[in-house]
């Protein structure tokens, strides 16, 4: 059964975040002043268990999904992660295939667990990384998280085979864009894939301003007129990343420009926060609450219809209808819902 939105969409990627709790403060998510020594995570209870995490996930896969990311908050801070990676590794498809499982990091703790996670199945990750300069990355961190411990656990994950490595990066304009050459250049002498990401309007503490979004096109210009580069075909239908691939052959580039190109004719995405909400778009009201039907048992059989009707009245469109007034409505932090 794959169920379709109101749109035609598939149900295809579902990112499930593992913990609303993060070590980083960056500036664009969890600004220090809002989120400080008292702010309210949530409670253990509240927060799925790696048994009801696997099981969703099953229920997910039986609706077509494929690819699975986790995420956050920060993933690495929930503990015995590769316990729940061996779990999501082990699941396979409808037709016997394995998934495309895969994890966001700030990659603060991965050069310590970059091998288990290797050995507990996972296939890749993807590390956020907004400057190779300490005062540009400790000021938009927060913490002044030092780059040398990220570049480690970059390193770890080359070696562990979680390849590609794919590298986030958040430009903001008169923040980092002097970061962007410096990147690319050290992109293409490591062999990581990056992928620059329009700064966007998620959640409503990061005072967000359009004029702070340094546009796809204007990145573009700036790292092909260092080293020409020209657009790749999307490897698959919902890829978010539009790719540039470099004429000299040293790979490719990204570039997620939610805010001036939007994608969401082709978004297949669903996300699973920490507390068990599903939400159908990154720019969701509210989502709906899957931990209640995982304790109030029900069936597997009836999760996955609960899960299919979510999806089948679906109509999300959010980045596409930003210039209209959907914009003054009240949005969920990225953090919370797993970015
Ligand atoms: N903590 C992990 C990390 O930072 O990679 C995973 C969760 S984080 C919310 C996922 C991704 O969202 C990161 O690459 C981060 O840079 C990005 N992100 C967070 N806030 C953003 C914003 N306002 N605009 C664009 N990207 C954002
Ligand atoms: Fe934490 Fe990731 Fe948000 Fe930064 S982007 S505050 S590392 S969850
Ligand atoms: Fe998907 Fe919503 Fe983003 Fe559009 S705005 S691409 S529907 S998550």
């Amino acid at each position: 059964m794959e169920p379709l939105d109101t749109l035609g969409r598939p149900l295809h990627d579902l990112r499930i975040s593992v913990t609303d709790r993060c070590n980083f403060r960056c500036t664009y998510c969890m600004p220090k002043e809002v989120f400080g020594r008292d702010y309210a995570f949530l409670p253990k209870e509240q927060v799925l268990s790696f048994e009801e995490i696997e099981r969703a996930a099953r229920a997910f896969v039986a609706l077509g999904v494929e690819k699975l990311r986790i995420t956050g908050g920060e993933p690495l801070v929930r503990r015995e992660l590769p316990t729940l990676i061996a779990e999501l590794a082990a699941l396979r498809t409808p037709d016997g295939r394995p998934l495309d499982l895969t994890l966001t990091t700030n990659g603060a703790a991965l050069a310590a667990l970059a091998g288990p996670l290797a050995d507990a199945g996972l296939r890749r990750v993807t590390v956020s990384l907004d400057s190779l300069d300490d005062a540009v990355f400790g000021a938009m961190n927060g913490v002044d998280f030092p780059v040398a411990r990220v570049l480690d656990g970059v390193d770890a994950a080359l070696e562990a085979g979680l390849t590609p490595v794919k590298i986030n990066m958040v430009v903001r304009r008169g923040i980092n864009e002097s970061s962007v050459v410096p990147m690319a250049r050290w992109a293409r002498e490591t062999g990581v894939v990056l992928r620059f990401i329009e700064y966007m309007d998620v959640g409503h503490s990061n005072g967000w301003r359009l004029d702070e979004v340094v546009p796809a096109q204007e990145l573009i210009d700036l790292v092909s007129g260092v080293w020409p580069a020209e657009p790749a075909d999307p490897s698959y239908r919902g890829e978010v990343a539009g790719r540039w691939t470099y004429l000299d052959g040293l790979g490719e580039f990204g570039i997620i420009s939610s805010v001036t190109r939007p994608f969401c004719r082709d978004c297949t995405r669903a996300r699973l926060s920490a507390d068990g909400k599903l939400y159908t778009c990154l720019f969701a009201v509210a989502g709906r609450d899957v931990r209640a039907v995982l304790r109030d048992g029900s069936s597997d059989e009836e999760l996955v219809t609960f899960l299919a009707e979510v999806w089948r009245a679906r109509d999300d469109r959010y980045s596409e209808l930003r210039s209209q007034s959907t914009s003054d409505l009240p949005k969920v932090e990225m953090f919370a819902m797993g970015g």
